[in-house]
């Protein structure tokens, strides 16, 4: 039901930590009221597992149950992103399992849109809030943007650095920097926000060996930068004391991607065509972790996933010609963390006794 003011509440599946720079987009830019999805849990899972046909990839699962929740919380308007794989077709699908469990919602499905042209941006806009003045929404939009940016940047820093501080400062900076993000209502919010996390971090002193263990992380786009799909693996693997690089993310992926053309031209010895939506720039990376001499490599995707199933021989091959260990990760809505800890730390005594044999 919409509020007294016929102003929407939209809501969107939670992902990793970008729904700060989403509901800022909603709120500032399109000024429609957002309701931010709850944090995903057991039972968004649990949710999403139960009216989800039973062989389709987990990001599916997790988008549905957290799409519910929003629903629960009062969103009276869902959006859905359009992508190159199956994804492109879930928005659909999702669409009807929830009329079906008897939601009442307005869907903006982003596959029906053509996302190369400007006109249909301008369309799903008005669609949002045909009152919004277009010149106000660019540079408002373009805040959020930054905001992604600024939040890509700082997580890279931080998995980076946060497992040589024994003092949790790092890591109390991090969270501080995500309520501020959360938080924005205007630029200078968000400016002053990622200037102190800047400081913050400056200011820890790191206990940081003159070797430590690098590990590349790389692998499907949804479970590889949200926590919750991934149990927290990077999280887990900082705490051991290991330099954590993740090349994928949004910004990368999608708003500073000159390099797509080279990165195939880089890898036309390992692949001959494009595999899937991040296939050419999970090889890539993986390579030049290897080329950079970095202690290991970790693959993560979830069950199901054709596009990274069809990496992981690419992969195979990486590992072989550069002798650089890969732990392969699958994960489903029935993992563990005792099962994916056990993994993880074989994974890391065997890098760091090679490492000190080498
Ligand atoms: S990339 Fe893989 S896991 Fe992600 S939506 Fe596509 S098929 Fe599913």
């Amino acid at each position: 039901m919409r509020d007294a003011m016929n102003v929407r509440k939209i809501s969107f599946p939670r992902y990793a930590e970008y729904n700060c720079a989403f509901k800022y987009v909603f709120e500032e830019a399109l000024e429609v009221r957002c309701i931010t999805p709850p944090a995903i849990t057991k039972r968004t899972m649990e949710l999403g597992a139960k009216h989800s046909p039973e062989f389709v990839c987990t990001p599916f699962k997790i988008t549905l149950g957290s799409m519910i929740e929003a629903l629960e919380a009062g969103a009276d308007t869902l959006m859905m992103v359009h992508g190159l794989c199956r994804l492109g077709y879930y928005g659909e699908l999702q669409e009807q399992i929830l009329h079906d469990l008897g939601y009442h919602f307005d869907f903006i499905n982003l596959s029906e849109y053509d996302m190369s042209k400007k006109k249909e941006y301008i369309k799903i806009v008005k669609r949002i809030n045909p009152k919004v003045h277009l010149a106000r929404f660019v540079a408002k939009f373009m805040e959020g943007v930054r905001m992604v940016e600024y939040l890509d940047e700082i997580t890279a820093i931080y998995y980076k650095n946060c497992g040589f501080d024994p003092t949790g400062q790092y890591k109390a900076a991090y969270q501080r920097f995500l309520t501020d993000m959360y938080t924005a209502r205007t630029r200078s919010d968000i400016e002053d926000g990622y200037r102190s996390v800047r400081q913050a971090f400056q200011a820890v002193p790191l206990n940081r060996p003159v070797r430590p263990l690098r590990v590349g992380v790389v692998g499907e786009f949804y479970t590889v930068m949200d926590a919750f799909s991934n149990l927290e693996l990077e999280q887990k693997l900082a705490d051991m004391g290991v330099e954590i690089h993740r090349w994928m993310n949004v910004t990368h992926q999608f708003l500073h991607n000159h390099g797509q053309k080279n990165m195939a031209v880089k890898i036309k010895n390992l692949c001959t065509y494009e595999m899937g939506p991040t296939a050419t720039a999970n090889i890539w990376y993986a390579k030049e972790c290897a080329e950079r001499g970095f202690d290991g490599l970790v693959h993560i995707k979830s069950a199901g996933c054709t596009p990274e199933i069809d990496v992981m021989p690419v992969l195979q091959t990486i590992s072989r010609d550069y002798k650089i260990p890969v732990l392969y990760l699958t994960y489903d809505s029935q993992s563990s963390d005792v099962g994916m800890m056990t993994r993880l730390e074989a994974f890391y005594d065997m890098i760091h006794m090679r490492k000190k044999v080498l």
